[in-house]
């Protein structure tokens, strides 16, 4: 039986079966998974992801699409994502919190951080609105 590769978001799980349904359209149940798909988004170099689950109102938000669509790819491929690790999920039914650490690599150097990431239910969809970040 042939699994797959393992999921970018250190679930444990191949990614068939965890952040791809997401990619793939379906609406992540809560932030925690929401988060951890943005995160596979990332590895996985999938703007039109990260975008889509992007707030409004989110200070990285670019009118320009396309210019804000390369700018994440840019990141992307700039990037290691080489793990994440989820400290705290604090969840609600309009806001929620999920704190975390990312792993990355950037042109040899560390660039890991950790973020205490706010996220809106807008719709029934979650969307990351904007975080605090502490270095590592
Ligand atoms: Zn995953």
């Amino acid at each position: 039986m042939q699994f797959g590769s393992p999921c970018p978001c250190k679930s444990g799980k191949p990614y068939s079966m965890c952040c791809k349904i997401f990619h793939d359209g379906a609406k992540a149940p809560n932030a925690e998974a929401l988060m951890r798909s943005r995160f596979s988004a990332y590895a996985k170099q999938l703007p039109e992801y990260i975008m889509m689950t992007t707030h409004p109102d989110n200070h990285s938000v670019l009118k320009d699409k396309v210019a804000w669509a390369q700018q994440i790819l840019g990141f992307c491929q700039g990037t290691d994502f080489q793990n994440l690790e989820i400290l705290e999920f604090e969840d609600g039914d309009a806001v929620a919190y999920v704190t975390f650490t990312a792993q990355l690599m950037q042109g040899g150097n560390d660039a890991s951080f950790t973020e205490r990431s706010r996220f809106l239910k807008n719709k029934g969809q979650w969307l990351y609105r904007d975080g605090v970040i502490s270095p590592t």
